[in-house]
């Protein structure tokens, strides 16, 4: 099975405590579809302080992974939305499933 969500994606999550929150996904874990998903499921972590590597000691905030059927892909008319593919020329690519625009992905923005 392919993952129709990449980095960089705009995502809603649709269950668990984060229900309802919208962000940027961070990273893709497909071995696992899983997704880190910006300010979704904040976790807070102790670190140790490390001087080789210049990390200080104290409690850092790091998102974790959460599975991508929790999340759906925002269309920028419709929300959030399921998403289907089509084929341009030779390229598969992802449609949103109620308004038919192509969701391309932003992987190439430099914009955060
Ligand atoms: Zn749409």
């Amino acid at each position: 099975m392919s993952l129709n969500i990449q980095r960089n994606d705009q995502v809603e999550v649709i269950s668990g405590a984060d229900r309802g929150k919208r962000g940027r996904v961070l990273r893709v874990i497909p071995g696992e579809s899983r997704i880190l998903v910006e300010h979704v499921r904040v976790v807070k972590k102790n670190v140790r302080p490390n001087p080789q590597r210049n990390i200080k000691g104290g409690i850092a905030e790091q998102e974790a992974p959460i599975h991508i059927s929790n999340v759906l892909l925002v269309c920028p008319s419709c929300g959030a939305t399921r998403i289907g593919h089509k084929f341009e020329g030779d390229t598969k690519v992802r449609v949103c499933k109620k308004c038919g625009a192509t969701l391309a992905a932003k992987s190439k923005s430099k914009r955060k």
